[in-house]
């Protein structure tokens, strides 16, 4: 069997900082195969994207990092910096919570998608690369003529289709998408992902997708992790863990995000009260224990085990599985 295009094993990630150490992420296991479209879900200061980071070995000096990010089998943690730099857009590419701020206010657009590949195809010719960026405009949805605009020319949602068209230049093997559309207006997000998402299946590119839009992600993906404080606490096929979440905190989001692709519908996660622990002063038990309405004292000796379920399922939950006495999600 070959290897899986991104195989992250029990990641470990720790910040230094003024205040000690904060362990961002705790024993985090994600495949992605090749063709699949991975979710993976959490509110706010969750660990996502500093799981993300590390699938190119882009986090700060201070993280601390242990355990495997293999892409096509190989640890991007332990690989050698020209080895490195080959799989960082050639094999594997990122677009970055925020990423439109990111583009360079006095290049023209179709410059600085023609810059991975100048940098990785040195010897494509300027007519090749003219046409390639013509390609990639025509394939994001815009007019090739675009080319020639300035970023502070275009709209939110024509900038942020440049940098997909960037991430998808040199035809990585693997896209991961930090929240790629969380600056824009949700009937322009729902455009944005839905081209990124296409052209993707379309290549049968690999990709792990960031949000913390449950609904979102039950659209776009094949399966979906949900992370709280640092962890996985449910893992599955995407519209199972959307439709019927196995642990109370992926049913605190689903519920937070009940009709997918309604812009009315969308709020910070209600009947959810409080917000994650700050990762430095964990509460001790269950992580989730503190806001959960199912908490009982089960829950508190030790943080729960991800646990494998019926149809390819697992959730971290002691619970699971126990008749809910509770009105909470349905
Ligand atoms: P998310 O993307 O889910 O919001 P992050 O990975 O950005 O989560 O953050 C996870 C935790 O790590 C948060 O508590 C955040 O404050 C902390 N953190 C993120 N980046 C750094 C950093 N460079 N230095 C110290 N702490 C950080
Ligand atoms: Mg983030």
């Amino acid at each position: 069997m070959s290897d899986p295009l991104l195989a992250i094993r029990d990641l470990h990630v720790t910040y230094a900082t003024g205040d000690g150490p904060l362990p961002a992420v705790r024993g985090v296991d994600v495949t992605v195969d090749r063709g699949q479209i991975v979710g993976v879900a959490g509110e706010s200061g969750c660990g996502k994207s500093t799981l993300a980071s590390t699938v190119l070995r882009l986090q700060p000096p201070s993280a601390q990092v242990s355990g495997e990010v293999l892409v096509n089998g190989r640890d991007v943690l332990t690989m050698r910096w020209g080895e490195l730099r080959a799989v960082r857009w050639a094999g594997a590419s990122i677009v970055f919570q925020g990423a439109l701020h990111s583009l360079n206010p006095v290049h023209r657009v179709g410059t600085q998608i023609a810059e991975p590949l100048r940098i990785h195809q040195p010897t494509l010719g300027e007519a090749r690369i003219r046409g390639r960026v013509a390609e990639l405009l025509d394939q994001v949805g815009l007019d090739p003529d675009r080319a020639r605009s300035y970023p502070h020319q275009l709209s939110g949602g024509q900038k942020q289709r440049i940098m997909i068209a960037m991430a998808l230049a040199c035809d990585p093997e693997l896209v991961v998408a930090d929240e790629p559309t969380t600056a824009l207006d949700v009937m322009v997000q729902a455009q944005v992902l839905d081209v990124l998402t296409e052209l993707v299946r379309r290549r049968g590119v690999g990709m792990m997708m960031i949000s913390h839009d449950l609904s979102v992600l039950a659209h776009l993906c094949d399966r979906i992790t949900v992370m709280y404080a640092g962890r996985v606490v449910e893992e599955g096929a995407a519209e199972q863990v959307f439709a019927r979440p196995l642990h109370p905190y992926a049913g605190a989001l689903s519920a937070a995000f009940p009709r997918i692709g309604d812009p009315a519908a969308r709020f910070a996660p209600s009947g959810l009260p409080g917000d994650p622990p700050d990762p430095r002063n964990l509460p001790g038990g269950c992580s989730f224990a503190p806001r959960c309405p199912r908490a009982a004292d089960v829950c508190l000796p030790a943080e729960p085990e991800l646990t494998p379920y019926a149809e390819g399922r697992a959730a971290a939950c002691v619970r699971v599985g126990e008749p809910d006495t509770t009105e909470v999600a349905s």
